[in-house]
């Protein structure tokens, strides 16, 4: 039996399980599957989806897990340290008591920094070893691969990009802080603008895009919307291509759609605040990112060959 690896994809309610080799061929993916918000379910349910996995390919194959996880990882201590949707598993040795029921090295990563290493290996960034993945949605994530590796920083919390303050003195942040980008440039901040514009209640980004398509005041005003997001974004963009000069930034996440909407405002912001940028001559890409939703669980199931971790089950 060849060797594979099984990744998978934890949601706040739900998850999804998947075996690959070690070319990323897709050889098996589980349903989403649902779970009741609690530890003991989630690690039924998990062992459950990846013993039914193993059982078709064969445990002497398995070369490991990775399992992505939104929220703050400690990724040696294989600890969730804060994850508001999973707040069950908050400080719990969970990595340790997977490997303990599935007797398989596993490995915990925070979902953006998957998704980024999902599309390094079989995405949109598989010609560079250097990327930034920004994940837009109700939040802004994000992911820095750096020679084909993840940048975690010494406690496995790098990559917290929707947290770079791009207004000193912006909009206040659950985080604590202030003027983070997610609060000007996600699907959120887009929802909130579309209020304060009185064009609606909790409209989706998808709405907000529908509207800018009007030929009327309301459209204008949307349109003004997707400029300020796009700017927003630009900022954020252009500090990264200032910090790392690496040669490709992908955007993902529900708020794609519109790209057409926020793109030229958000490379003209780009453009004006990197000299770095302009210096590159349009060899720096800026591109939507290619695996969607499914990029998560590629990187997770890219972790055990990268990684290297020893098994200590
Ligand atoms: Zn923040």
């Amino acid at each position: 039996m060849p060797e594979y690896t099984i990744g998978v994809d934890l949601g706040g309610t739900n998850l999804r399980a998947a075996a690959m080799d070690r070319s990323g061929k897709l050889l098996e993916k589980d349903m989403e599957s649902h779970f009741s918000p609690g530890r003991e379910e989630l690690l039924t349910e998990m062992v459950r989806s990846v013993s039914q996995l193993r059982a078709k390919f064969g445990s002497g194959g398995l070369a490991g897990i990775g399992v992505g996880v939104p929220g703050f990882i400690a990724f040696r201590e294989g600890i969730v340290r804060k994850a508001p949707n999973l707040a069950f598993i908050e400080n719990f040795p969970i990595r340790d008591e997977i490997e303990k029921r599935l007797g398989a090295p596993v490995i915990l990563e925070n979902d953006a920094n998957a998704a980024a290493l999902g599309e390094k290996w079989m995405g949109a960034g598989k010609q560079v070893d250097d990327l930034v993945l920004f994940t837009l949605g109700t939040g802004i994530g994000g992911g820095i691969i750096s020679g084909g590796r993840v940048i975690r920083g010494f406690l496995g919390m790098a990559g917290e990009l929707g947290h770079v303050v791009i207004v000193p003195n912006g909009n206040p942040c659950g985080c604590g802080s202030q003027g983070c980008t997610e609060k000007h440039a996600s699907a959120t901040a887009v929802t909130a603008m579309a209020r304060l514009l009185h064009l609606g209640d909790n409209l989706s980004a998808k709405q907000v895009d529908d509207l800018a398509a009007r030929n009327d005041d309301t459209g204008a005003k949307a349109r003004e919307i997707w400029r300020v997001m796009g700017e927003s974004l630009g900022a954020l963009i252009a500090t990264m291509v200032n910090t790392f000069n690496f040669p490709l930034y992908l955007l993902s996440g529900g708020v794609l759609p519109a790209w057409d909407r926020f793109a030229p405002a958000m490379l003209r912001a780009v453009e004006q605040r990197s000299a770095t940028y302009r210096l590159s001559q349009g060899a720096t890409r800026i591109e939507q990112a290619l695996l969607g939703n499914e990029a998560g669980i590629y990187g997770a199931a890219y972790l055990p060959w990268i990684e290297q971790r020893a098994a200590h089950v």
